[in-house]
């Protein structure tokens, strides 16, 4: 394997390409299942399927990347190193595990440089059942027009209203009014929608396609923006089932933190993607984590997030500064340094040969 930096694009256009020629180069034929619109340069988008090992394998891992759009230049790159280990796919074969590589999922974010998909949704809280009650999130409403103000950049006042939310709530209570998830503001943030997205549909089809011969599914879904930088916090993307997180800890360490619990960086959240293993997979044992890279500090993440969603509502803003605040929101999920992306790859490929050692032993 050559420099990690190596595996890591400039653009979702350039992701593409080189995830289809690693691929290719890996002898894997590449499935593409077309995004209906164009992306920022014009180019086709798509989510990218490519799988290595038998149809009918009994275990088999998926490796994801870019559920949240922009976080894809990381786990783009991930994906590419580990088709470009020989090491890796020789594992697999000899433990009769197939694996399956799903490349931007979120393809018109990645593509936009937003987190969203095309329809301003949370691809990671759009898995809900849409003819039933969608959860409230109160504590989003009383905020929500702190959090996207009229005016960008918010005035001191915002500032300070934000502060004494977060005063009486807690630094907790605040990250969880916002990324909970909430479905009456799709002009807000981490709105999950009301209906399933295309990327969701389309997922569902692939593991439809893809998950339902086996006996054993792990996932490993690559995320960024959250933690230390360069720091991969496995996050159990399970039910909150006892039997689920102690096999995660057993093939992915001690350090499997859990949203039930309050050990993850993350909040407890609701309409989460990894649910559909359970829905559409229902015959295998499923264990999986979201793989989350740490990036900036979280005030400066979700400080790009109101900026990027208050740019997204006012297209008649001046050019220069929306491209400022794309820059800003690229940073807040992709360090683009040789150091963070060989620790990125590093962690990578550490969890996925723990996955099919799992799969394999079980
Ligand atoms: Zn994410």
């Amino acid at each position: 394997m050559g420099s990690a930096a190596g595996f890591f694009a400039q653009s979702y256009a350039e992701a593409r390409a080189r995830f289809v020629a690693a691929a290719e180069a890996a002898g894997l034929d590449v499935h593409a299942h077309r995004h209906p619109l164009l992306g920022r340069d014009g180019e086709t988008l798509a989510m990218d399927v490519a799988r290595l090992g038998a149809p009918d394998a009994q275990a088999l891992l998926i490796i994801s990347s870019a559920c949240h759009g922009v976080e894809g230049y990381c786990g783009s790159g991930v994906q590419g190193a580990l088709l470009a280990d020989a090491g890796f796919h020789a594992q697999a074969r000899a433990a009769g595990v197939a694996l399956l590589y799903v490349h931007a999922l979120n393809p018109w974010g990645f593509s936009h440089g937003r987190r969203t998909t095309q329809e301003n949704v949370d691809l990671n809280r759009n898995w809900h059942d849409f003819s039933r009650p969608l959860p409230a999130n109160p504590a989003y409403d009383e905020i929500a027009h702190l959090l996207i103000p009229a005016q960008w950049p918010p005035s001191a006042d915002n500032q300070a209203q934000l502060a004494a939310y977060a005063a009486r709530h807690g630094a907790r209570g605040l990250q969880t009014a916002i990324s909970a998830g909430q479905h009456a503001h799709p002009q807000g943030l981490f709105y999950g929608g009301v209906n399933p997205t295309w990327s969701q549909q389309t997922l569902r089809h692939v593991l439809q396609e893809h998950g339902r011969r086996c006996t054993r599914l792990a996932w490993i879904d690559l995320h960024t923006g959250l933690g230390p930088s360069g720091h991969g916090e496995r996050i159990l993307a399970c039910a909150d089932d006892a039997s689920a997180l102690a096999r995660a800890r057993a093939w992915w360490g001690e350090g499997v933190t859990s949203i039930y619990d309050g050990s993850s960086s993350s909040a407890l959240l609701t309409g989460l993607m990894w649910l559909a293993a359970y829905q559409e997979c229902a015959q295998a044992e499923y264990t999986g984590i979201a793989l989350e890279y740490g990036t900036e500090p979280m005030n400066a993440v979700i400080q790009a997030l109101r900026e990027d969603q208050w740019f997204e509502n006012h297209p008649e803003a001046p050019p220069a500064r929306r491209a400022a605040a794309k820059r800003r929101m690229r940073d807040a999920f992709y360090t683009d340094t040789p150091e963070w992306k060989r620790r990125i790859v590093e962690q990578g490929l550490e969890a996925a040969r723990q996955a099919v050692s799992g799969l394999g032993a079980a």
